[in-house]
């Protein structure tokens, strides 16, 4: 979630490009217009420094499925698949600052899955 444009975003989950970037455009025009609660606190670092963003795992539920982020942890997760190392050095970096809160990103796996319904036959 952002206001810049953004680069061509990977796939995701199974979700395409254009899927993720709807999602996206869908989420910033909610929060402008005060249908949805600009994210205020990192989900998983806890910080409410920076650009607070987004993350969906589930792109065909781009409300009920989105979790606020910063941007270094929404980065690192994403790019879990690649740079493996970046993700862990990431997840004890949460571990140390964050008293509580929801642990749905320590149960991430480190391979590609597939969970778009629009791809189940
Ligand atoms: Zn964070």
């Amino acid at each position: 979630l952002s206001g810049r444009s953004q680069s061509k975003l990977r796939e995701y989950n199974g979700f395409s490009s254009s899927e993720r970037a709807k999602v996206g455009k869908l989420q910033l025009e909610a929060i402008r217009s005060g249908k949805f609660p600009k994210p205020t606190k990192c989900e998983l670092c806890g910080t409410s420094e920076g650009q607070l963003q987004l993350h969906n795992e589930d792109y065909s539920k781009p409300f009920v499925d989105a979790h606020p982020i910063c941007r270094s942890c929404h980065l690192a997760l994403h790019v879990r698949f690649t740079n493996p190392e970046r993700w862990e050095k990431r997840k004890a970096h949460i571990r140390e600052v964050r008293s509580s809160g929801s642990d749905w990103w320590v149960k991430l796996i480190d391979t590609p899955i597939d969970i778009n319904p629009a791809h189940k036959k």
